[in-house]
């Protein structure tokens, strides 16, 4: 059984990414080059990376990208205490910093690492994330670029998990009901 057999529903295909990721990367040069800024691109740990990967391909202009990874304190989504479990290589002084997530649903993540990157002292700091679920919103955030909007469902694939499985599926879609099981 193929792991495309465990989803119910494609809801975004893997050429609506792409053709989403050209697109964004061609608006964010244009603002960057129009500020005569070059992005430090930072990607959330793990789930922003196939994103990332695809974005940058239609950036053009000479990036940086590095790393992050947090976590909430309780293990759960649900709280707003953020802690570091690997910070970023580069320093963030005088930066103009492109933060990538995978998708913005309470908003408590992206609220606490904007505020990280602004106490390293960053120039800018954007926000770029594959997913929005604003009906979810807990915390408001300040979200530049959206690739696209999704109801309140819970979704798998192009680096989105579920006990750390799917992230590898090239669309997002919507696991079946015995996932859960
Ligand atoms: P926030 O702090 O905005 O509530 O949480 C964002 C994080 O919650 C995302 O990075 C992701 O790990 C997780 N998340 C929220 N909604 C979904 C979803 O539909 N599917 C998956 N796989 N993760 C989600």
């Amino acid at each position: 059984m193929s792991i495309r057999d465990e989803i119910k529903t494609v809801l975004i295909s893997e050429e609506q990414i792409r053709e989403r990721c050209r697109e964004l990367g061609k608006q964010v040069t244009k603002d960057y080059s129009e500020q005569n800024a070059t992005p430090l691109v930072v990607a959330l740990l793990r789930g922003s990376v196939p994103f990332m990967s695809e974005l940058i391909k239609y950036i053009d202009l000479d990036i940086q990208y590095d790393f992050m990874d947090v976590t909430s304190y309780s293990g759960t989504k649900s709280t707003g205490d953020i802690r570091i479990v690997k910070d970023l290589e580069t320093s963030g002084e005088g930066k103009d910093i492109l933060i990538v997530e995978d998708i913005v649903d309470t908003g408590r993540t992206i609220n606490a690492v904007v505020g990280m990157m602004k106490n390293k002292g960053a120039n800018s700091v954007k926000v770029i994330t594959l997913l929005d679920k604003p009906s979810r919103r807990v915390v408001d955030v300040d979200v530049d670029y959206i690739g696209f909007e999704v109801d309140d469902i819970f979704v798998v694939g192009y680096g989105l998990d579920y006990n750390q499985r799917f992230r590898a599926l090239p669309f997002v879609g919507v696991p079946k009901e015995e996932v859960y099981r």
